[in-house]
């Protein structure tokens, strides 16, 4: 079997292939294992993957599928945890829980509102005012009370990827670095995969590229997913006085109920990792662009961090697909050629478990991927206009945002 892209979740399956089907692996990777979104995210390992509400999905795809899929991303948690003691990976997990910040009076009663709902269902979800966020040490400027989720835990994502590249390493996987996939044909019922430096020839191949992706490769992707950049800036480490000067002294995951989101923590090294998702343009002027604005961002949620400068700032991308699904099957009409993708800026875990779901589809049993990841994603309309559109999109949720 051969695996391109070495992220999550390329290494999940490619484990997953060998210790679970005894399958031979090749891994070829463009860069160095993790050097995609899997070595430079924000590292909360938390549901999600998808883009749609659940009231969405079950338009969509029905209550079982959508009850199938919150079961998907319960897994997806504990998959993370498991790889991390299974493979003794040291990736410094934090506190449990996420923290949903209301950005305005009305996300505020929304937020309190489904924690009711949540309560109704039997999940432990806690509304808290901005007294008790005050008292747990979670004060930021220009909130109105937020919703913790327990469920999910943070953690250093280059030291999760790279654990596990060690693990498949350690498992036999041949694991090709600095081995960029440049076509993908066939000869006789095999997949043949080029590269600069030789090829490869597989009865089966997942295509594990999610925002990196090439879109002709295979063409059937040309127009359905989309490349989005997520940006991350980390501050130097911050003394007591400013951690209680503003009032945040908690490691919990957090983000605000924005639609254009934010999302911060407080990391183990005493540093604070602020990020935001949006760009669209990865010219340098353009992510200079971006830092400015989530630093003003920043500084506006965080004003006793104000003289903490950026210590480090970097982007990477992100991948949406035409159904707001990730896509996690064999690829119409092109027998033994599997994709695992999109998982709309949440892979941590959902690519994870994708990665290992998908392994069983090729090994030849059924997929075990869940059925709204099982559907062909649409063409998304006018596809040479996606990039204007989403600058657009951005710009109005941005401006809405403002207002509440
Ligand atoms: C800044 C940022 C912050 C994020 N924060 C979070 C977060 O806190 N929580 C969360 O859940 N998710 C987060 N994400 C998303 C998460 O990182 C991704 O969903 C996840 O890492 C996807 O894993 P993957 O294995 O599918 O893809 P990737 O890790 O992107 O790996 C794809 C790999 O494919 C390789 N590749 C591409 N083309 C080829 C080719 N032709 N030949 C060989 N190799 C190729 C690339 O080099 C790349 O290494 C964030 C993403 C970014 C960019």
């Amino acid at each position: 079997m051969a695996i391109v892209g070495a992220g999550y979740a390329g290494l999940n399956a490619a484990l997953e292939l060998v210790e679970r089907h005894g399958a031979e692996v090749a891994v070829l990777e463009a860069g160095q294992p993790g050097w995609g979104a899997s070595g430079r995210n924000g590292g909360f390992a938390v549901p999600g993957g998808a883009k749609l509400s659940r009231a969405a999905m079950t338009r969509r795809f029905g209550a079982d599928a959508t009850a199938e899929w919150a079961g998907f991303e319960r897994d997806a948690i504990e998959r993370v945890r498991d790889n991390l003691e299974r493979y003794a990976i040291d990736a410094e997990p934090g506190p449990e829980g996420e923290l949903c910040l209301a950005h305005s009076p009305r996300a505020a009663k929304a937020l309190a509102a489904e924690a009711e709902t949540e309560a109704e269902d039997g999940t432990e979800t806690q509304w808290l005012p901005p007294e008790a966020l005050a008292e747990r040490g979670l004060k930021a400027a220009g909130t109105h009370g937020g919703l913790l989720h327990p469920v999910g835990f943070s953690l250093h994502p280059l030291a999760y990827v790279r654990g596990l590249a060690r693990a498949a390493q350690a498992a036999g996987v041949q694991l090709h670095g600095d081995s960029p996939v440049t076509s993908l044909g066939r000869s006789g019922g095999d997949w043949v995969l080029h590269t600069a430096r030789g090829q490869i020839t597989a009865p089966r191949v997942l295509i594990a590229t999610n925002g990196y992706s090439d879109e002709a490769l295979p063409p059937f992707l040309s127009g359905r997913i989309l490349p989005i950049i997520s940006a991350i800036l980390v501050t130097r480490p911050l003394s007591p006085a400013e951690l209680s000067s503003q009032g945040w002294r908690s490691r919990v995951m957090a983000c605000d109920s924005r639609r254009v989101l934010h999302y911060f923590r407080l990391l183990p090294c005493g540093r604070f990792l602020f990020g935001g998702r949006g760009g669209v343009s990865a010219r340098p002027a353009a992510l200079a662009e971006f830092h400015s604005v989530l630093r003003a961002d920043f500084d506006a949620m965080f004003p006793a961090f104000a003289a903490a400068e950026t210590a480090h700032y970097w982007s990477g991308l992100i991948c949406m697909t035409g159904n707001f699904t990730p896509f996690c099957a064999e690829v119409p009409g092109m027998p033994g050629l599997f994709a695992a993708l999109g998982w709309h800026g949440n892979g941590v875990a959902a690519a994870s478990e994708g990665g290992r779901r998908i392994a069983a589809a090729l090994a030849g049993k059924p997929n075990p991927a869940p059925a709204i990841t099982q559907v062909t994603p649409r063409r998304m309309p006018l596809p040479a206009l996606r990039r204007p559109f989403l600058h657009a999109g951005m710009q109005a949720a941005r401006l809405l945002d403002r207002l509440g």
